[in-house]
């Protein structure tokens, strides 16, 4: 593959509490603010609680999802007294961070989240994107401790929905496990250490270092599971079968266990091969999603490094 050069990442942002019972990401940014961390060395930081309302009564969102109100529609929606809070909210960080799809917005945008599911550290990701994927292939390299992994939705940028969204370049970091409104340690360090190393790499990358290029496997997303329900009330009849369970990114085979009923009856896997994650997410019960489904693949890097003008 040739070589691909992009101008220096000037412009960083850093975001949490997205979703307002995400503790890590919350911390994060406190402890940023506290900081005062406004510049590391070529580059400078912005830091965002991105959803202040929710985090102050520790739930998810007041009104409505903030991370499903950064597509197009949702930004250009006229506000009216009905409009729900996070789609203000929204529009006021495209403001602040964009305009989304704009030379204006900010170079690199992470956003921290944490995940029920036993999934470890990812890397979220829409559109293919060779800065970003040498980001992941960084921390990766480093972090040893738990699995790092690389997710892709594959999205339309005017369709993709989540803050990161904005920024030119951009990912989420989904850790888990960790439950709503807790704080763990060994899950705020991990997370502290994917900011660091992601900051190491912006400071090599404006240095002019070259990132050769490489293969890296991601999963990408095919498709969503709900749980198995009454038909008149909605209600679940089965919960998610204690062999998946904690088996994220585990190839789930046509005829494994993937529900348990109430009555004791194992409901099997009858699709193609696929990998499961996000299981038993506490916040895709009102989604109704047990877990999503991917295809893993692999995709071809090539070597970059910043423009010279
Ligand atoms: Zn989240």
């Amino acid at each position: 593959m040739e070589h691909v050069s992009f101008p220096p990442l000037s412009r960083f942002a850093i975001c949490g509490g997205t979703h307002g019972n995400e503790m890590t990401g919350v911390y994060m940014v406190r402890e940023l603010q506290k900081k005062k961390l406004e510049k590391a060395g070529s580059v400078s930081i912005t830091s965002v609680l991105s959803n202040p309302r929710a985090v102050d009564v520790c739930k998810r969102y007041i009104d409505k999802d903030l991370n499903r109100c950064f597509t197009n529609a949702f930004l250009s929606a006229p506000i009216t007294d009905l409009t729900p809070y996070e789609v203000k909210r929204a529009q006021e960080l495209n403001a602040q961070l964009g305009p989304k799809g704009s030379e204006d917005a900010v170079d690199l945008i992470c956003d921290f989240h944490n995940t029920t599911a036993n999934m470890g550290l990812c890397l979220i990701f829409y559109t293919i994107d060779w800065l970003t994927l040498h980001i992941y292939k960084y921390i990766k390299s480093k972090i040893t401790s738990v699995p790092v992994r690389l997710i892709q939705l594959d999205l339309p940028i005017s369709e993709a929905y989540s803050l990161e969204s904005v920024g030119k370049h951009s990912f989420a970091i989904e850790i888990g496990p960790q439950p709503c409104g807790v704080l763990r340690a060994d899950i705020f360090n991990i997370a502290k250490e994917a900011l660091d190393l992601t900051m190491e790499w912006i400071q090599k990358f404006n240095s002019g270092s070259s990132f050769e290029g490489d293969a890296v496997e991601a999963y990408n997303m095919a498709k969503s599971v709900d749980y198995p329900r009454d038909p008149t009330t909605g209600e679940l009849t089965a919960v998610i079968h204690p062999q998946l369970q904690d088996n994220d990114f585990k190839l789930l085979q046509p005829g494994d266990p993937v529900f348990l009923s109430f009555s004791g009856e194992t409901v099997k896997h009858d699709g193609e091969e696929l990998y499961p994650f996000f299981v038993n997410e506490c916040a895709y019960y009102e989604k109704k999603i047990a877990f999503h489904l991917a295809r893993k693949i692999t995709l071809a890097i090539p070597s970059i490094s910043v423009t010279r003008d």
